[in-house]
């Protein structure tokens, strides 16, 4: 089975975490800061501050941001749950702005309007997160004006997207947002096994992320509210986690980080051959603008399908053929967990056109160019047994 997408891991990496569990430190030691470091430099940021994972991230930023009981947070349905769930554990509410059917990125015009008919309304967002669907930056200049006009703030959820770049600046720069999430699960671009990061060019949110990252508590005493003991003193003054990430992970991160660049190119190859055997076929992939640098986490198409009965087997026979097609995503509000909050069918009707026509192929970048074709002569043949 060709899977969607895979890790990629040499003898670096595996020497790099070896390094570290023969060292003083598994956890909480220097390669945390340096990783951090490194974020900063690849994508010209000012803070990072990793943890365990961006649904880790996702949360800590919000809370950074103040979004609490009453407040409202606004994302894509066309995401991965945890892109609304952060907003969720912060006692807010969620809602979904629809998408533009030919990128899967949150749509600048249904924002726009939604956010006309919120503020009649008084029921503008405190923050909104758009998601950087399969590695292409939304247009982020567009929400950055309106961010100004209508006084939210910014998330980026870049899970998809650490390598790409939006109108020539690296995506995670933060020129745009207030803050940007990466994840590095094994199946995104670069990998620390779990782990994520949320970067910043404000340094108040990125020691309040430092904090809320460790329960809370503080060892600096400039940030005391009251006197020390003694030199074993530490304060907790807000509630935080254990959202730590460890040095292992760190490590690793570090090392796939210098591999980025390469990772990206080759994905942005193979999606290139994609294209170019997709041309003319009505199987239409993503459409990347010419603002974007996509880092290509995902290689989407969309099929000329009449049915989501066509979909289920479509995707069902490629499994079959040894090809393990995805779909992404069902949108969020369709969970049963999110219909229990009172979102229905036919709430983003192009995230719901969208969905019932997408295929995730596989993308990685060991997958060879014979694989491609592979792929690409199997689809065009089921797509084509269907319309008989
Ligand atoms: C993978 C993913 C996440 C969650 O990442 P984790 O590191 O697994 O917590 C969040 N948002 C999007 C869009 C993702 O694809």
């Amino acid at each position: 089975m060709i899977p969607y997408g895979k890790q990629s891991i040499d003898q670096l990496d595996i020497d790099a975490v070896i390094d570290v569990l023969q060292s003083d430190w598994l956890t909480q030691g220097p390669k945390v800061p340096e990783f951090e470091q490194k974020l900063c430099s690849y994508t010209g940021a000012d803070r990072a501050v990793a943890v365990n994972s961006a649904t880790s991230a996702l949360h800590i930023a919000c809370l950074a941001l103040g979004v609490g009981n009453g407040d409202i947070v606004w994302t894509s349905p066309n995401s991965f749950v945890a892109s609304s769930n952060c907003a969720l554990y912060c006692g807010a509410s969620v809602d979904f702005v629809d998408i533009d059917i030919d990128t899967g990125n949150m749509s600048i015009e249904a924002l726009t309007s939604k956010l006309v008919h919120a503020e009649r309304q008084n029921q503008l967002p405190r923050v909104l997160i758009p998601v950087h669907f399969a590695g292409q930056s939304c247009d982020m200049q567009a929400i950055n004006e309106l961010a100004q006009q209508y006084g939210f703030k910014v998330i980026e959820d870049a899970s998809h997207a650490i390598g790409g770049s939006f109108d020539g600046k690296k995506i995670g720069s933060c020129e745009y947002s207030d803050i940007c999430v990466f994840s590095f699960h094994p199946v995104k671009i670069m990998t620390s096994a779990e782990g994520g990061a949320a970067l910043t060019n404000n340094p108040q949110l990125a020691d309040t992320m430092v904090k809320l990252r460790s329960h809370g508590i503080t060892n600096k005493p400039e940030e005391f509210s009251e006197p020390s003991h003694g030199a074993w003193y530490y304060q907790q003054n807000v509630l935080g986690f254990n959202y730590r990430m460890t040095d292992l992970h760190a490590a690793l991160g570090c090392q796939q980080l210098t591999k980025v660049d390469r990772f990206v190119q080759q994905r942005n190859k193979i999606a290139a051959r994609y294209d170019s055997l997709f041309k003319n076929s009505g199987i239409q992939p993503l459409l990347v603008t010419n603002t974007s640098r996509s880092a290509y986490h995902l290689y989407v198409v969309k099929a000329p399908l009449h049915s989501p009965e066509e979909h289920k087997k479509l995707i069902q026979n490629l499994r079959k053929a040894g090809i393990f097609a995805h779909v992404h995503y069902i949108p969020i509000y369709l969970q049963p967990f999110y219909k229990q909050l009172g979102f229905s069918a036919g709430y983003c009707p192009s995230a719901e056109l969208y969905y019932h026509q997408a295929v995730t192929l596989p993308l990685f970048p060991a997958l060879s160019e014979e694989q491609v074709q592979h792929i690409v002569d199997t689809l065009k043949s089921l797509v084509a047994k269907l319309s008989v």
